[in-house]
């Protein structure tokens, strides 16, 4: 059963997904499908209650919209939150119900794969509905994996935050990489071919190990990374790393990774500017992702997600000229034209 239980001005649709045979129990959050429809991935995950389910929800899907929008893609934002039973249960019972659902908003909401789904489900999903993607690549077109684009927009963003914020080329900077798993290993790669020294950690000590040992990384404790001697940190593991203390520690002069709500608090974009360390705001340098799935829902070529996902360094550029020019905090920035381009609906919606 779905029930559209309310709107409200947090997000602009709320769907209730229960459906006891089938093991789901959720809720789907549209925030905003001003520029087009609310895409953002399908989440299953432990929630103590429907309450703590829909908070994720609403907030990830709110998300979702400012990430698109400063993407420049034609999607609003939206987010799935699915509570996982407890114990053993039928995957593909729930992912087809979950399916059923995505399929009754008509286009309205565009899943994909986040954090505790895979590729193997959105298949499911595909079973019930074209409004899916993260689905396995075909030839000529985009699809697949997205961790590689997410880097290669990290990397480019990254490129240009050297510059601004060290005046120097990557080749001559040292970067500490948090994480490196599916983005942070791609990531050290591209930093690896453009001549910067690397430094690495991960709670998987083989993988910080193996990553090493193809770029000839250094490799740091998972407590040590946060302050090694280099001139740029890039989270790419956990989100809330970024908070008093930490950006106490920090020697980098530039905050770029992948990793996703990087500041524990909003205050703590402030605090890394106080310190004059130039913070990268996370969402506008991961969005790669996002556009290799956008490519892939409305079918782009595989070049047109490329030159998008290399478009990353110039929105950063965007976001920290507006900052300077405003004086304000580069995630503030970033809010404000992403809240902006919204309320001016400034990318046109498809003909799905
Ligand atoms: P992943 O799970 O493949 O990699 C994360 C890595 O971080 C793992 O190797 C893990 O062992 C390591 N790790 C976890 N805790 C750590 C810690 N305390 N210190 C050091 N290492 C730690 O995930 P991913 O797909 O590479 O994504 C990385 C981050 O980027 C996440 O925050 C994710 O939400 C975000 N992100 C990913 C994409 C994408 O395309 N995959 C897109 C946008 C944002």
């Amino acid at each position: 059963m779905v029930l559209q239980v309310q709107d409200d001005s947090l997000v602009d649709e709320v769907v209730v997904l229960k459906d006891a045979g089938a093991g789901l129990d959720g809720v789907i959050a549209i925030h905003s499908t001003v520029l087009g429809p609310g895409a953002g991935g399908c989440r299953l995950w432990h929630y103590a209650d429907g309450d703590a389910a829909f908070a994720d929800a609403a907030r990830l899907a709110e998300g979702m919209s400012y990430k698109n929008a400063m993407a420049g893609l034609p999607l609003g934002g939206a987010k799935a939150v699915l509570r996982r039973p407890q114990g053993d249960f039928d995957r593909v019972a729930l992912f087809r119900a979950f399916g059923r659902a995505v399929a009754r908003l008509n286009g309205r909401y565009v899943t994909a794969e986040d954090v505790g789904t895979s590729v193997a489900d959105m298949e499911v999903v595909a079973g019930e509905t074209r409004h899916v993607a993260g689905l396995p690549q075909l030839a000529g077109r985009p699809g697949g994996d997205p961790s590689p684009h997410t880097a290669l927009g990290v990397f480019v963003s990254m490129a240009h935050a050297a510059r601004r914020g060290l005046g120097r080329e990557l080749s001559e900077c040292t970067v500490a990489i948090q994480g490196v798993g599916h983005v942070g290993e791609a990531l050290a790669h591209l930093l690896h071919g453009s001549g910067a020294r690397l430094i690495v950690a991960d709670i998987d000590s083989d993988r910080a190990a193996c990553v090493a040992a193809a770029t000839g990384a250094e490799v740091a404790s998972t407590s040590q990374v946060l302050a090694a001697q280099a001139d740029i940190f890039a989270p790419c593991a956990l989100g809330a790393v970024l908070h008093a203390e930490s950006i106490e520690a920090l020697r980098a002069r530039v905050v770029c990774g992948a990793a996703n709500n990087q500041l524990a608090t909003p205050a703590d974009g402030a605090r890394l500017a106080q310190r004059g360390i130039l913070y990268a705001p996370d969402y506008v340098v991961n969005a790669g992702g996002i556009i290799n799935v956008a490519g892939e829902y409305l079918g782009w070529a595989p070049e047109e997600v490329t030159m998008r996902v290399e478009a990353t360094g110039a929105r950063l550029a965007a976001v920290l000229d507006y900052a300077e020019a405003e004086d304000v905090p580069p995630h503030v920035a970033a809010d404000t034209l992403a809240r902006a381009a919204i309320a001016a609906g400034r990318v046109r919606t498809p003909v799905l």
